[in-house]
């Protein structure tokens, strides 16, 4: 079946397309059709037109949300997580799978959102970002965090989910199962993100780790990995060892010269590299300057939160590459070359 709602990308697995009201306009989700299982990975901004059509999407198909036995979380960003709550509510037996390095920063987002705010506009203002503009900018991304309760199970990476189990029966699976679909832990995008292999059928749901067509924002802040952009860089290298016939990415259409799109995107992260060390002159600069200096008045709101800490998961890495010195006073990080 293909059409731009639902599309077949192998069998019994469906892309759902769900609208977003971005530059980037859509998300894929994704229906594995299981012997004894029906799970979802990801699932969509919680906004009216995505809830819609995350329905009709799964009303074609003869299914309700009710029938979800299974939900694969990807990595905590709204357009992953946004339905989760809602989902949990209309299938309450659905067994639900996140990254244990997702769910911490998560859960203390939602036990203590004024003291995370708080050290987050420290966090900025050391960086170079005034209180003033700082509120702003967080506006989006901090209050975004939905209210779930994760009792299920917490991945560490190496869990294999087969459903070929008898109906009720918990589709994880210790040791080698073939058939089953294996995570993999490939932190970067986000500390928690994993993705999700079949290695019979050589399927990859990437989530938003590998893009066909864009690159995702690989950033550092507090709750993300010491060193972002290495760990991206090496999830990358782990990828583009298997052998993979399709990748099922969480934006933009499947694609297969995986090999050649790692390549580009290690090519990109190296290019940006060197223009942030160029930008650091005869420093010494905060994080804020070089984000001024590279993207100036395009990155403004959110965008610029997000140059920032694209920025600084650079700047970590030039100085873990001896190229970059860190002075940090009380009050202001700053970054110079070595
Ligand atoms: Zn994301």
């Amino acid at each position: 079946m293909v059409d731009s709602l639902v599309t077949e990308v192998a069998e019994n697995l469906f892309s759902i397309r769900l609208p977003m009201p971005f530059g980037l306009d859509h998300i894929n989700v994704y229906l594995l059709k299981e012997t004894n299982g029906l799970a979802l990975v990801d699932c969509g901004l919680d906004l009216p037109e995505s809830r819609e059509k995350l329905d009709e999407g799964l009303a074609r198909l003869g299914l309700t949300p009710g029938q979800l036995t299974d939900i694969f979380v990807t990595h905590a960003h709204p357009d992953h997580i946004g339905q989760l709550e809602r989902l949990r509510g209309l299938a309450p037996e659905a067994r639900l799978y996140m990254h244990r390095r997702e769910y911490q920063p998560l859960k203390e987002r939602l036990t203590d959102r004024a003291g995370v705010a708080l050290r987050m506009e420290n966090w900025l203002e050391r960086n170079g970002i005034p209180r003033s503009s700082s509120e702003r900018m967080l506006e989006m991304g901090v209050n975004s965090a939905p209210d779930i309760h994760l009792e299920d199970r917490l991945l560490e990476g190496g869990e294999i989910f087969r459903f070929d189990k008898p109906a009720g029966e918990s589709p994880f699976t210790s040791g080698h199962a073939p058939g089953g679909w294996e995570v993999l832990w490939t932190p970067g995008h986000t500390a928690g993100h994993f993705v999700l292999f079949n290695r019979e059928r050589r399927l990859l749901l990437s989530g938003d780790h590998l893009l066909g067509s864009i690159s995702s924002n690989i950033g550092k802040y507090p709750g993300s990995t010491a060193d972002p952009l290495g760990d991206f860089l090496n999830s990358l290298q782990q990828i583009s060892h298997l052998k993979i016939a399709e990748v099922l990415p969480a934006h933009g259409p499947t694609f297969t010269n995986y090999r050649e799109r790692i390549d580009d995107l290690i090519g990109h992260h190296q290019v940006r590299l060197s223009k942030i060390y160029a930008a650091l002159g005869n420093g010494p600069r905060t994080a804020a300057q070089v984000v001024e200096t590279i993207w100036g008045d395009r990155a403004r709101g959110f965008h610029r939160f997000l140059a920032l800490v694209e920025a600084l998961s650079h700047l970590e890495r030039l100085r873990r590459e001896g190229r970059v010195l860190v002075e940090e006073t009380p009050t202001t990080v700053l970054y110079r070359s070595a």
